[in-house]
């Protein structure tokens, strides 16, 4: 049982239902939690084959894991969980393989585990974010086999969401997948997963001190948001805890891993409730975006998304906390803040021809950020609206946001990323001044970064200021 003052308790999926359903505000927007059973504890895995039998159909049992060696008590955790099931039902080993350095969820994979799961009766998956989501699409594609998942670190979200990130033609999306019927987090298994893994999620999770405030932002200036105050508090109600409590992760302290689990659960769960990333996703997710793309066409490996994300946080909070200290909102209601198309798109270009000179990338931006633009024009009545009750918006945002220097502090107390060069690999702070310069260049969500581009204070000596304030590129001795 979770301390429930605190933190919502992700494993009573009934009390989250309840919960949410009480708040009647918002409950138009949302849609119902789909996962089956949630379970967090100390040796977790013992319930397993319990877990299945009560989702499986006629059919053999198939675990579906990586490559990626993985240990629990001293044993190979992934054929310990196939010997485990096949005592009570059959049950098949599936490797899915990676075709180059690392596995993605890509057409290869996914017809690896479509050959693999036919005709299957349960579906457990065995492994970290990229073979869950593997054995989402695939189990869903086949007509909904039943589906275990088997958490293996606290690195992502995708665990407990009914979402999934797949490569399609070298662009990676987040698409609508399924739910898990049940997910089994042991935390004996969360211990023995690489430090840097746990850490990375700790990086991921500072996104709920930044995302929130986005989304919200985007609702208040009429952008497409629907903000709900009910979702954002699924898992940000007793957060400050983590940021405190920052140095028990680096020690791996269990009750931390717990705390860290049912936190990042929550944030899966609140983001498929939402039927959007938005909660957990704004400006420091399109950072770490542009990071990966620019990563992508320069042929160099990506650091691990969570610990990305942690170091764009900081960023994220910093531009955040100069918008809410000097921006002039009254700036949003001169003509200058709805610019011709055509200047708009001559900027896209700029930022994104250097990096693909064939015009394909800039292309792809140019179509998601006109529909930003046509929105932003056609909302001009909301943004005058928000304009006049900016005090009130402003304090309703200072409430989402952390300082920069706090979420600094905390991720170097986690022993994760806090600055660009303890990154792996680094990241290239040219490569992270480009990202900053162009973020509202490359997508149709709002956040801060367009409110401050229409207001005409996204210059490149600002982006540089706020970039060298942030702190994020010096070296800590
Ligand atoms: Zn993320």
């Amino acid at each position: 049982m979770i301390e429930r003052t605190t933190l919502s308790d992700p494993t009573d999926l009934d009390g989250l239902r309840r919960r949410l359903a009480a708040d009647t505000d918002a409950a138009g927007h949302r849609r119902p939690i789909g996962l089956g059973s949630v379970r967090i504890r100390s040796n977790a895995l013992a319930g397993l084959a319990d877990d299945v039998a009560a989702v499986r159909r006629d059919g053999r049992v198939v675990v579906l894991v990586d490559e990626t060696p993985m240990r629990r008590s001293g044993a190979d955790l992934k054929t310990a969980v196939a010997a485990m099931l096949s005592a009570r039902f059959p049950t098949e080993l599936a490797v899915i393989r990676a075709h180059g350095p690392e596995l993605h969820a890509d057409p290869d994979a996914l017809g690896q585990a479509d050959a693999a799961i036919a005709g299957a009766g349960c579906v457990v998956s065995v492994g970290s974010g990229t073979i869950t989501d593997v054995a989402k699409d695939a189990s869903m594609r086949a007509g909904g086999i039943p589906l275990v998942v088997v958490q293996t670190a606290v690195s992502v979200n995708a665990f407990s969401d009914d979402m999934a990130v797949l490569l399609r033609d070298g662009v990676k999306r987040t698409v609508p997948s399924r739910w898990p019927d049940a997910l089994v987090i042991d935390l004996e298994i969360l211990a023995a997963a690489p430090a840097e893994m746990n850490r990375a999620g700790f990086g991921e999770l500072c996104s709920m001190f930044t995302a929130p405030a986005d989304w919200y932002l985007a609702d208040a200036a009429d952008q497409g948001g629907d903000y709900d105050a009910g979702v954002v508090a699924l898992f940000r109600d007793g957060a400050e805890g983590l940021l405190s409590g920052a140095a028990k992760v680096r020690a791996a302290d269990p009750e931390m891993l717990l705390e860290l689990a049912a936190r990042m659960t929550l944030t899966g769960i609140a983001m498929s409730v939402a039927g959007r990333t938005a909660p957990l996703s704004g400006t420091e997710h399109l950072l770490s975006h542009l990071l990966d793309m620019a990563a992508g066409i320069a042929g160099r490996p990506l650091a691990l998304h969570g610990a990305q994300v942690g170091v764009a946080s900081v960023l994220a909070a910093t531009v955040w906390q100069d918008t809410l200290e000097r921006l002039d909102p009254v700036r949003l209601t001169l003509d200058a803040a709805y610019p011709d198309p055509a200047l708009v798109e001559a900027r896209v270009r700029a930022a994104f021809d250097p990096l693909d000179p064939s015009g394909r990338m800039a292309d792809e931006c140019w179509r998601d950020v006109a529909r930003k633009l046509d929105r932003w024009r056609a909302g001009r009545a909301g943004v005058a609206m928000m304009v006049g009750d900016w005090d009130a918006h402003r304090r309703a945002l200072a409430a989402l946001v952390a300082a920069p220097a706090t979420l600094s502090a905390a991720l170097h107390a986690a022993g994760a990323a806090a600055q660009v060069g303890e990154l792996d690999p680094p990241a290239d702070p040219d490569v992270v001044r480009w990202a900053l310069r162009a973020l509202p260049l490359m997508r149709d969500r709002f956040t801060v970064a367009d409110l401050r581009f229409f207001a005409g204070d996204w210059d490149d000596r600002t982006v540089d200021d706020l970039i060298d304030r942030s702190g994020i590129l010096e070296s800590r001795s």
